[in-house]
């Protein structure tokens, strides 16, 4: 049996679309809210799937150091990296795709969960990212025979 627990954490950033060919493509920022759902397999002591102030600040930690007040690009944005770069004091994420809401959960669900969440016995099964108070993205991994599968199609780089 798995039983799940979820944090909201909000922070503030910026990020444009590369070759979105919208007003996306604009630098611009969100107030984003994110959703960080994790499961567990078994309670402490307490009852608990994990402490929700240790998820807080693992989960806050991590938005607070890399992605809050920051810039998020795509890798092949070398014109904005460019721009950004010269900004001083210069607070720039640089992601494996373009930073959209999908992306944005996908990489915190595959890449930061993971390291974050190591040690805790929870497990993220899914991130959701609200960039407006009216639409999100979501990240998930199903359980499959007991064992979380992501149900995403990995980033492949360089296209
Ligand atoms: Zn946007």
């Amino acid at each position: 049996m798995g039983l799940t627990i979820m944090r909201r954490i909000k922070f503030c950033a910026g990020h444009r679309l590369y070759k979105h060919g919208g007003k996306c493509e604009h630098f611009h920022g969100h107030n984003y809210v994110c959703d960080f759902f994790v499961t567990g397999d078994t309670q402490d002591a307490v009852g608990r799937v994990m402490d929700f102030s240790e998820l807080k600040s693992r989960c806050k930690g991590w938005l607070d150091e890399h992605w809050d007040h920051s810039f998020l690009v795509s890798h092949e944005d070398d014109n904005a990296i460019e721009a950004l770069r010269m900004v001083k004091p210069c607070r720039l994420f640089i992601m494996p795709y373009n930073p959209t809401a999908e992306n944005m959960a996908k990489y915190l669900l595959e890449e930061v969960c993971p390291k974050i969440l190591a040690g805790t016995g929870g497990v993220a099964t899914r991130v959701r990212i609200w960039e407006t108070d009216e639409s999100f993205a979501e990240a998930a991994v199903d359980s499959k025979d007991g064992v979380y599968v992501a149900t995403f199609e990995a980033a492949t780089s360089g296209d």
